[in-house]
């Protein structure tokens, strides 16, 4: 049993006996953490609303016997203009429940976090768009170690957007046109230079695009994390890519 400080970004939160709270976060030192929020369903809460998801705070927690206790927050970065955004939040949301399946209890996560930190702050500048949650996921993928092959043929190596028009979740990425992997689809002209060009953009410069290839961009890297993790994206409220 110990108290120590870290830093998070709320995941999301569900009650917990009468006045509690459970707040889900994220650490870059700890990974998912768990921690109990007393008292912060009242109106005179001393948490106000410090706790609430998609915040990055400091704070102190009391590590008990099962679970965390919050003793001490301070806001570091409240994301006020993201809220104000229907958009925005439903992005936001989506990019949370993304990383709440992937975080693991216990294992430092920096890259994980930063990349939602980065995702947020994007979000709050400005950015936008299917084609930025595009780039999120792959950007996970990456951080998790599971990049998909987007500028070599997954099984021969061989380079050239021309030649690699295809695309395998289980093969991990593209594959180019000699070698054969069984249920590989074939991408829409031009899809292959948008997904690498997706994985390599900083995610602030998106502007919110929403057009086919966005579209067709966002549900392939949906349903590549899906099948990798093995499990469903909530409050992804995108469609999957046509042809697969
Ligand atoms: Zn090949």
């Amino acid at each position: 049993m110990s108290l120590h400080s870290d830093q998070g970004i709320v995941l999301r939160g569900y009650p917990f006996g009468e006045a509690d709270r459970i707040v889900v976060l994220i650490s870059p030192n700890q990974g998912k953490v768990r921690a109990v929020a007393k008292g912060v369903r009242r109106t005179k809460s001393r948490f106000g609303g410090r706790l609430e998801p998609l915040t990055h705070v400091d704070m102190m927690l009391y590590q008990g016997r099962n679970l965390a206790t919050v003793t001490q927050v301070a806001v570091i970065e409240p994301f006020p203009h993201l809220r104000l955004d229907l958009d925005a939040v439903v992005t936001a949301g989506a990019m949370a429940a993304a990383v709440d399946k992937v975080v693991v209890e216990g294992e430092p996560s920096h890259r994980l976090f930063l990349l939602l930190l980065r995702g947020l702050h994007a979000l709050e500048d400005g950015a936008g768009g299917m084609d930025l949650m595009a780039s999120f996921l792959l950007k996970m993928m990456d951080a998790l170690g599971q990049a998909p092959a987007l500028r070599h043929c997954a099984s021969c190596g061989r380079r050239g957007v021309e030649v690699l028009d295809r695309f395998s979740l289980a093969g991990g990425g593209l594959f180019c046109d000699v070698c054969d992997m069984g249920g590989a689809f074939r991408l829409r002209n031009g899809l292959t230079a948008y997904l690498s060009w997706l994985a390599a953009a900083p995610l602030s410069g998106f502007t919110g695009s929403d057009g086919e290839m966005a579209v067709d961009a966002v549900g392939l890297a949906r349903r590549f994390v899906e099948y990798h993790i093995e499990s469903g994206l909530a409050g992804l409220a995108y469609g999957s890519v046509s042809g697969g």
